[in-house]
């Protein structure tokens, strides 16, 4: 279905040539993050490891994290245009480049980090959201929207590590029949500290097993990228 989509006159997300909503060059220019990789957080590392220098000693409630393509480059403005620019039809690129770089998690239903509302209203779609239905089809898990926000947290943009953790702990909430697995999903992972905090509501409440899967995530210390 998303090929149709890619069909129609548009522009690219990524380099604005007229044509579908992301060109074939600009799909091709996207990182995909392959092994080794930390088992834990998903970070491309030199060879595989339980846990990595980024996520060594830090609490994390999320059982792994997996994404798709390196934050940089063609993905900073596929998201920019899916995010701020309201591209929705970029959910189906997202979501076939989930489904094809990452494993499908072994989880009852799939789940999703709430925007914060004012942020949420003012666009008029939620990315993850998005994500998560597209998702939800290709691996076929129904859509637990267990997830809400309590407090409406600054933009993470811009903040340090700490000052992340700080921002979104106790941000998030589960209501309703949360499943025990679940994948709970996201559009970028920068420090993982939002969809920790959202993993950690989730545990909060029964879910025993939370795998988070997004579909960019920010590289750090360079160079590791799992692709020559
Ligand atoms: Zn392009
Ligand atoms: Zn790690």
């Amino acid at each position: 279905m998303w090929l149709v989509d890619l069909l129609l006159p548009g522009r690219c997300a990524a380099c604005g040539r007229e044509g579908p909503a992301i060109c074939p060059e600009c799909l091709g220019a996207l990182g995909e993050i392959r092994p080794p990789l930390c088992a834990r957080c998903g970070a491309p590392t030199a060879w595989p490891v339980e846990r990595c220098r980024e996520c060594a000693g830090r609490r994390l409630a999320f059982a792994r994290a997996r994404s798709a393509v390196a934050y940089e480059g063609s993905a900073v403005q596929l998201v920019l245009a899916w995010k701020d620019g309201g591209r929705r039809a970029l959910a189906r690129v997202a979501a076939a480049a989930v489904a094809g770089a990452v494993e499908r998690p072994a989880v009852e239903a799939i789940t999703y980090v709430p925007a914060a509302r004012a942020r949420e209203l003012w666009r008029g779609h939620n990315t993850a959201a998005a994500l998560a239905a597209e998702l939800s089809r290709v691996w076929e898990l129904p859509v637990a929207p267990v997830l809400d926000r309590v407090a409406e947290s600054r933009p993470q943009r811009g903040l340090r590590l700490a000052e992340r953790r700080r921002n979104v702990a106790g941000a998030f909430v589960a209501r309703g029949i949360v499943p025990s697995s679940v994948a709970l999903c996201d559009d970028v992972y920068t420090s993982g500290a939002t969809v920790a905090a959202a993993a950690s509501a989730l545990r909060r409440v029964g879910a025993a097993r939370v795998e988070v899967v997004t579909f960019a995530r920010a590289l750090r210390g360079g160079g590791l990228r799992g692709r020559s």
